[in-house]
């Protein structure tokens, strides 16, 4: 069973009632460029309404991001924060009551997806690589290329072109 399921029966219909949950858990996102291989900090509270319960929360997670102009790597620390509705009838985007009880794994893992970076760069101005040599053009301008038809990276570079 998630560490992040909440009991939440004496919540509905008792509007203001909270109770708090924490927990540190393992969260395996991957896309082309970042990567969080866990944990995720989950903590927050569960809220009662009329006929729902609101969840307010904080997710951290450390992100390893690729520089999508120079393949740099780092760690990024990820903040966010969010707020999410659960009923027994799901809308449009909700999340459902099951048994009383919610479940804060997946708006958890959803919302940490949507605030990591699509397009990573190590820096705004990053110049990014020769795309003849492969030079790292923030350390070493390779001075640019004449006839390059003999460069072990032309036939790359053709691939990059079409
Ligand atoms: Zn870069
Ligand atoms: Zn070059």
């Amino acid at each position: 069973m998630s560490l992040l399921v909440v009991a939440v029966g004496d919540l509905i219909g008792s509007p203001g009632k909270d109770r708090p949950f924490a927990a540190v858990v393992p969260v395996h996102l991957s896309f082309e460029d970042v990567r969080v291989v866990g944990p995720m900090d989950v903590s927050g509270r569960a809220i009662g309404l009329i006929d729902a319960v609101e969840a307010d929360f904080t997710v951290t997670a450390t992100a390893h991001l690729t520089c999508i102009r120079c393949l740099t790597e780092w760690d990024s620390h990820v903040e966010v924060g969010a707020r999410q509705f659960f009923r027994r009838v799901p809308d449009d985007g909700g999340y459902p009551i099951i048994d009383d009880e919610i479940d804060l794994y997946e708006p958890a893992r959803d919302e940490l997806a949507l605030a990591l970076p699509s397009t990573p760069v190590c820096r705004e101005d990053c110049r990014g690589l020769c795309p003849t040599c492969g030079t790292d053009l923030n350390s070493d301008p390779c001075g640019g290329h004449g006839d390059d038809s003999d460069s072990p990276f032309a036939s790359l570079r053709d691939l990059f072109d079409t």
